[in-house]
């Protein structure tokens, strides 16, 4: 599948029906020479106006552009991304997907998200290698192990799956874990959320632009919003650009760590901090582990790719930063932490190291909210853990773009939140814990 052809060069035409992808399109394909596949989507010029445009092309902002498209027939939208899609905190992240956090806000917006991912590949006919291999959070002192049965009642109390495991079921399930009770990170017991898992993060962004661009959506590369115009009451009018001004009535902003930048633009500020999160992948090896794996308050957590690199991520940097990269100190904490907890890995070489700038507010909870500014709306704050949340987060955010009102799932997080001290405190579920 050519679903980079969709980045090359510049298209005029409209939106045509998508050639379905399909083991006999595969072999079709095959007898010529893997050229005729169709564009996955366009790159055209942008129009004068439109309905409304999504500043920021990531997982996020592409399902925004989706839903509106498919569920509020809204098409004249424009997807505006500064450098190309997928390529911010969407093409950067360890791709964990769970719903157990700890407040029923969280866990029914994450549970929605986590059933949109269970027929996401379907919905689109495209593979985003979502794989339900389970996710555990591992307890390493006695404060969070209580801390981790209080979330273990609350997640049953919403119906969402999860189980309460101790050390030997844990050593069950993932054979390379050390659980000596005298090492520095001693195993006490952990949850295990089996309908979590992973998924192909490009392959999500790929395939929301495929899905959107067929319904009509313009999906705009290499233009970056540099500034929002208003009419004099006020309301958003257009945004500027470095391809020019663009009009609409309407304006979605999803751009992640540059959240605050943008806002500032608009003439707000927002509570957010801007920080570098990184992660790294071994060389490949054999299967050794087939869970997600985490440790939150060590700020380390594990898994396998299907190329069998060992995927780790480690903690944020104590310092806002827009450098994707981050200060050296985190993977040498890391590593330390993964020879401990698994001694295997102790001879293992480490292939890529990067970082993203994630956007993180007081309560380690989005902003899903409209804003002083009428027609401007943000979707932000997800921190580092908003890659699961991908299809519920667009799904809702569409919703309130559309009726401008947000819907009972994203009401919890307008920014009203931070005025009223309804905070949704989500630092032991989420912290960096993915
Ligand atoms: C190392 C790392 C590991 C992570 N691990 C996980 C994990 O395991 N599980 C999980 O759930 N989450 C994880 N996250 C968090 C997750 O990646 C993000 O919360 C999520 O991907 C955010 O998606 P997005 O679409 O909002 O942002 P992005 O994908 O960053 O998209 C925002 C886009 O906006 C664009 N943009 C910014 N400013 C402008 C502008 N002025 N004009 C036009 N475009 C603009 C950017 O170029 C970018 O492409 C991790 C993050 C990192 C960095």
């Amino acid at each position: 599948m050519n679903a980079s052809a969709g980045r090359q060069g510049t298209t005029t035409s409209g939106p045509t029906a998508k050639q379905r992808y399909s083991i006999f399109a595969l072999a079709k394909n095959a007898l010529s020479y893997h050229e005729g596949w169709q564009q996955a989507w366009r790159s055209p010029e942008p129009k004068k106006a439109y309905d409304v445009i999504i500043v920021g092309g990531g997982g996020h902002g592409l399902t925004t552009a989706y839903y509106l498209a498919k569920l509020h027939g809204v098409r004249n939208v424009a997807v505006l991304e500064k450098g190309w899609i997928g390529g911010g905190n969407t093409g950067r992240n360890t791709t964990i997907i769970r719903s157990g956090y700890l407040w029923d806000e969280s866990i029914k917006l994450y549970d929605h998200a986590l059933k949109l991912w269970e027929g996401m590949s379907q919905e689109l006919n495209f593979n985003v290698m979502f794989s339900q291999r389970g996710v555990i959070n591992l307890a390493h002192s006695e404060h969070e192990w209580r801390e981790m049965r209080r979330r273990y009642e609350a997640i049953r109390l919403n119906g969402v799956d999860i189980e309460l495991v101790l050390p030997d079921d844990i050593k069950k399930l993932v054979p390379i874990i050390s659980i000596d009770p005298d090492i520095r990170y001693p195993v006490k017991g952990g949850i295990l959320q089996q309908r979590g898992g992973t998924a192909r993060h490009d392959a999500v962004a790929w395939g929301y632009a495929r899905a959107a661009d067929e319904l009509g959506v313009d999906i705009i590369q290499n233009c970056e919003v540099t500034g929002f115009e208003r009419a004099p009451e006020g309301q958003i009018i257009g945004v500027q650009t470095t391809r020019g001004f663009i009009a609409a009535n309407k304006v979605g902003c999803v751009p992640a760590g540059h959240s605050g930048v943008l806002a500032e633009m608009a003439g707000f500020m927002l509570p957010i901090q801007a920080r570098p999160l990184q992660a790294l992948v071994s060389e490949p090896i054999k299967p050794v582990i087939d869970k997600v794996v985490m440790s939150n308050a060590v700020h380390m957590y594990i898994s396998q790719s299907d190329k069998g690199e060992l995927v780790l991520g480690a903690g944020t940097d104590a310092y806002n930063s827009y450098a994707q990269r981050g200060s050296p100190n985190h993977p040498e904490h890391l590593m330390a932490a993964t020879v401990e907890l698994y001694p295997i890995t102790s001879r293992l070489r480490m292939l890529r190291q990067w970082g993203g700038i994630v956007d993180t507010c007081p309560d380690a909870s989005p902003i899903i909210s409209k804003t002083p500014v009428p027609g401007l709306y943000f979707n932000c704050g997800w921190g580092t853990g908003g890659f699961k949340a991908t299809p519920g987060s667009g799904h809702v955010f569409a919703d309130l773009i559309a009726h401008d009102r947000p819907n009972a799932l994203a009401a919890p997080y307008s920014l009203d939140r931070f005025r009223t001290g309804y905070l949704v405190d989500e630092h032991g579920a989420a912290g960096v814990a993915h």
